[in-house]
C-alpha cells in the first residue's frame, strides 16, 4: 500500500453494552494516531446485531467518548462524506457488494438449518474432529439451484469459500508476520437469514468503502483477521495496515471485568475520575512517549504518539496507579474548576456557600489540592473551613489533649490576639516565638489547636487555615474547644 495514503482511522463499536476500558484505549489509540498525523478519526456504529442492539448503549457510548475528549471528525451526529456511519443504515450498500462476491464464486448460499448445524458440532465433537465448524454442506449447491430455492420461500445464508488449503499471511504493526492455516478456517456466514451482514463481511465492505488506512483494534480480534484479508483478496481490495493492540489484564490476572470491580468508563467517572486522568492511564496501558514521562495532557501525547512504541505484551490494570494518577491531574487541573465543584458538593449538603466568596472558595481549594485524589474528597476536607468542628477526633484528643494543653492553648490565643496583619508569615512568626519563650517544641502548640480548629490532626498548613478562617473565627475555635483539653 503506498505510504503516503492519508491517515484514516475508525473506533467501531457494537452499542450493546457499557464503553469498557478495553474500549475506550483503543479509541484513544487510533484518536492519537489520526492527531499525530493530521489524520481522519471517524466512528462507525457497529448494530448489525439487532438481538443485542441497545438504544441506550449507543446514547451512553457517545456521552462517554465526549466526556474522555474523543470527539470523532466524521460519524454521529456531526456525520461526513463516507456515511452513513451506522451499519443499520448502510444494508443496500451491503447487499450490493455480496453480489459481486456471489457472482465470482467467493460466496455461496447454504440453507442448512440451525438444527442441521447443531447436530454437524455434535458429531464433530463426538468424534474428535481437529477441525470443528461447518462442514461445507452446501458449497456446491449451483447459483441457479440456490435462486431457485430461494424463490420458491427458502431461507438461507450466504457463506464465504474460504480456500481449503494454503495459508493466509499478514503484517501486523505491532506483532510482526502472522500466518493461519486456511484448512483452520471456517466458511463464515457473510450475510444472515435477516439480510443482516455479519460482523466480518460488514467490516471489511466499511472499511474499504471509507477508506480506513489502518485498523487498531483489540487483540481479540486477531483471530478475524484472516478471514478478513481473503475477503480483501476475493474482492481484489488493498487492506488496511493492521495493528492488534495488546490485551489488558486484571490486576490479579483474568480478564478485567464488572465482576472485579469497576470496569467501564462511566464506572470511573461516577467514582470521581478526571476524564484526562483516565485517557492518560489507558494510553499508557501498552505505549510508552519513549522516555520517562507519566502525567501527561492530550496535546503531549498526541506530540509524542506513534504506533511502533505499543507494546504487543499484555498489560495489567492498576488502579492504584489510576488513582495517582488522578490526583497528579487534579493537581494540574485549574483552582477555579475545582472550587466551582467544591461550592456545588457543599451546597448538596445544605451549607449556605452565598455566605462565601469565590476568593474564599479559590483560597480553601488552593490549600487542599495538593491532597486529594478525587474531586469528591475536596467537600469532606474542606468542611472545617465552614463549619466550625462540634467533635474532634479521640485518637488526636488522646495526643494532643493531654496534660498542660489547656494552658497552651491559651497562650496561642493570646499570641494569636496580637497578630497583625493576620497573615500565614505573622502567624509563623507568632508560633515561633511563643515556642521559644515557652521552651517547648513548635509541634506542641501546632498539635493541640490544629484539632480545635480542624476536628482533625491532619491538613494543610496550620498558618494558612488560621488565615484563612480569619482571627475572630480561628480564636472562636479555640475557645470552644479549651475546655475539652487537660489543664
Ligand atoms: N464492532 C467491533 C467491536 O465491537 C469492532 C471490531 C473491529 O474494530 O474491527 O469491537
Amino acid at each position: 500500500m503506498p505510504e503516503t495514503k492519508p491517515v484514516r482511522v475508525r473506533f467501531a463499536p457494537s452499542p450493546t453494552g457499557y464503553l469498557h476500558v478495553g474500549g475506550a484505549r483503543t479509541a484513544i489509540y487510533n484518536y492519537l494516531f489520526a492527531k499525530a498525523t493530521g489524520g481522519t478519526f471517524y466512528l462507525r456504529i457497529e448494530d448489525t446485531d439487532r438481538k443485542r442492539y441497545n438504544e441506550e448503549a449507543l446514547h451512553d457510548l457517545l456521552r462517554d467518548l465526549k466526556w474522555l475528549g474523543l470527539l470523532w471528525d466524521e460519524g454521529p451526529e456531526c456525520g461526513g462524506d463516507k456515511g452513513p456511519y451506522f451499519q443499520s443504515e448502510r444494508l443496500d450498500i451491503y447487499a450490493r457488494e455480496i453480489q459481486k462476491l456471489l457472482d465470482s464464486g467467493d460466496a455461496y448460499y447454504c440453507f442448512c438449518t440451525e438444527e442441521r448445524l447443531q447436530e454437524v458440532r455434535a458429531e464433530q465433537e463426538k468424534s474428535g474432529a481437529p477441525v470443528t465448524g461447518y462442514d461445507r454442506h452446501c458449497r456446491g449447491i449451483s447459483r441457479e439451484e440456490a435462486e431457485t430455492r430461494i424463490q420458491a420461500g427458502e431461507k438461507a445464508v450466504i457463506r464465504f469459500k474460504v480456500p481449503e488449503d494454503g495459508v493466509t499471511i499478514f503484517d501486523d504493526l505491532i506483532r510482526g508476520t502472522i500466518e493461519y492455516q486456511n484448512a483452520l478456517l471456517d466458511d463464515l456466514v457473510l450475510i444472515k437469514r435477516d439480510k443482516f451482514p455479519t460482523y466480518h463481511f460488514a467490516s471489511v465492505v466499511d472499511d474499504h468503502l471509507m477508506e480506513t488506512s489502518h485498523v487498531l483494534r483489540g487483540d481479540e480480534w486477531i483471530s478475524s483477521t484472516p478471514k478478513h484479508v481473503l475477503l480483501y483478496k476475493a474482492f481484489g481490495w488493498d487492506p488496511p495496515m493492521w495493528c492488534h493492540l495488546p490485551v489488558i489484564l486484571a490486576a490479579g490476572g483474568g480478564k478485567l471485568s464488572k465482576r472485579k470491580g469497576a470496569a467501564s468508563v462511566g464506572d470511573f467517572r461516577d467514582l470521581g475520575y478526571l476524564p484526562e486522568s483516565l485517557v492518560n492511564f489507558l494510553a499508557l496501558l501498552g505505549w510508552n512517549p519513549g522516555d520517562d514521562r507519566e502525567v501527561m495532557s492530550i496535546q503531549e501525547m498526541i506530540d509524542s504518539f506513534t504506533l511502533e512504541r505499543i507494546n504487543p505484551k499484555a498489560v495489567s490494570f492498576d488502579e492504584k496507579k489510576l488513582q495517582w494518577m488522578n490526583g497528579q491531574h487534579l493537581r494540574l487541573a485549574p483552582t477555579s474548576l475545582l472550587a466551582e465543584r467544591l461550592k456545588k458538593d457543599l451546597a448538596d449538603i445544605g451549607v449556605a456557600v452565598s455566605n462565601y466568596s469565590e476568593t474564599y472558595f479559590e483560597k480553601v481549594t488552593e490549600m487542599l489540592k495538593p491532597r486529594i485524589h478525587f474531586l469528591q474528597d475536596l467537600a469532606a476536607m474542606a468542611m472545617f473551613f465552614f463549619k466550625a468542628p462540634g467533635n474532634f477526633d479521640e485518637k488526636g484528643q488522646k495526643k494532643n489533649w493531654g496534660e498542660g494543653s489547656r494552658g497552651i492553648a491559651q497562650a496561642v490565643r493570646n499570641a494569636l490576639q496580637t497578630t497583625e496583619p493576620f497573615t500565614a508569615a505573622a502567624i509563623e512568626n507568632a508560633f515561633q516565638t511563643l515556642a521559644q519563650t515557652r521552651e517547648c517544641k513548635l509541634g506542641d502548640l501546632v498539635g493541640a489547636v490544629r484539632l480545635a480548629v480542624s476536628g482533625t490532626t491532619a491538613g494543610p498548613g496550620l498558618w494558612e487555615i488560621f488565615e484563612t478562617l480569619g482571627k475572630e473565627e480561628s480564636l472562636r475555635r479555640i475557645a470552644f474547644a479549651e475546655p475539652l483539653m487537660q489543664e
